[in-house]
């Protein structure tokens, strides 16, 4: 039934989450966003006196929402990937809005952020089906794209989870492929088991995961004197499920996309450093591609220009067909932030109108 709901809907949403104030944003706490009741509108206020904008998405949180009550928005999305479908969240927005936090969050409580607690939610729902003889398995995979390259993130694992002896975090090479059906995969990508069977298990094959890939992460970040914000990173959810009764198979994916900071560099005074500035146009490349592909579909284009950059050709099966994808808008709520969070709002906008 929550599918019925949900193709009826269209199968691209947008929520926009603004993060709260933090010590850090200094003494003035006037928020640029202001939440209408509704839950589903917002204004913005520009730098300027009486410069105001109004927008509507489907859902607004308040940045008092906790990470539980933006999860349960969100569970029907993970529930959707167990049934077989093709499934992607995204969190767009500028360096410093939550992005993170709202894709990973931290620690082992109540700020956990949508990857572990949507790693639970199977392992309970998997639990739970198996009274119906349906029988799971998940694997998990962790990639990063930086400069319009791939890399694995759990390289230095072993598919059972364990770590291999020896630092290899530069070896394989994977790239993107599509299969007879016309699927894209990741060819060449590590792919760790998630024990569905036994849920302490999991969730520490989970935690292990995480590590590894946060300690890739930072290697390669240092050694090519990069910055974590400059990458785009995809945790992805191989989900296989088998009913032994009735021999049905359903295949679904579920694909956690924490983007690059959205703001835009050349402002910075980048523009100097040749490695930087090469940086840039590979981000907006692939940033500009997905909004490109969300206009062609807003506007039912036959061509849909998926290729134009490995994000959006990774994330095709998701984007086209039936496949369902949900963008996070981050949001700071600071006056100094607002062009930025303007910016940000006009990209949701093309968004919502697929
Ligand atoms: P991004 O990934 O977009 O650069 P982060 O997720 O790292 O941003 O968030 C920046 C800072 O704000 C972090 O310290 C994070 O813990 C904090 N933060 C973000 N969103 C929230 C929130 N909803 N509630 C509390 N703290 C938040
Ligand atoms: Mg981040």
């Amino acid at each position: 039934l929550h599918n019925r709901i949900q193709e009826l809907r269209g199968n691209i949403r947008v929520f926009v989450r603004t993060r709260p104030f933090l010590p850090n944003d200094g003494a003035a706490s006037n928020s640029s966003i202001d939440i209408m009741p509704d839950g589903e509108s917002l204004a913005i206020q520009g730098k300027h006196a009486g410069e105001g904008h109004g927008f509507k998405f489907d859902k607004v949180f308040a940045p008092s929402a906790g990470q539980g009550v933006v999860f349960d928005e969100v569970s029907e999305f993970v529930q959707s990937a167990l049934d077989g479908y093709n499934v992607c969240l995204f969190s767009y927005g500028q360096t410093g809005s939550g992005k993170t936090h709202t894709m990973q969050g931290s620690g082992n409580g109540a700020m956990r952020g949508i990857i572990p607690r949507a790693v639970e939610q199977i392992l309970q729902q998997a639990a739970l089906m198996q009274s119906q003889r349906w029988k799971f398995t998940m694997k998990a995979s962790f990639l990063e794209i930086y400069n319009e390259d791939l890399r694995d993130l759990l390289v230095m694992m072993n598919s059972d989870g364990s770590f291999k002896q020896r630092n290899t975090s530069s070896a394989n090479k994977i790239s993107i492929k599509r299969n007879q059906e016309g699927k894209s995969y990741v060819d060449g990508i590590n792919k760790v088991v998630i024990d569905v069977e036994d849920k302490a298990a999991g969730l520490a094959q989970l935690e292990a995961v995480m590590v590894a890939a946060a300690r890739a992460r930072s290697v390669a970040t240092t050694k090519m004197n990069a910055q974590s914000s400059r990458s785009h990173s995809v945790f992805m959810l191989h989900l296989c499920g088998s009913n032994e009764e009735s021999g049905t198979i359903v295949e679904g994916a579920l694909n956690l996309c924490d983007l690059a900071g959205s703001e835009r560099l050349d402002r910075s005074g980048a523009g100097s450093d040749h490695k930087r500035l090469k940086e840039t146009q590979a981000i907006n490349k692939s940033l500009s591609s997905l909004g490109d592909v969300f206009t062609s579909l807003a506007n039912g284009s036959k061509h849909i220009p998926f290729r134009n950059s490995k994000l959006t050709y990774l994330l095709q099966d998701c984007l086209s067909g039936d496949g369902k994808a949900l963008m996070f808008v981050n949001l700071s709520p600071t006056i100094e932030s607002s062009n930025e969070s303007l910016c940000s709002l006009r990209f949701a906008q093309r968004v919502n109108a697929v």
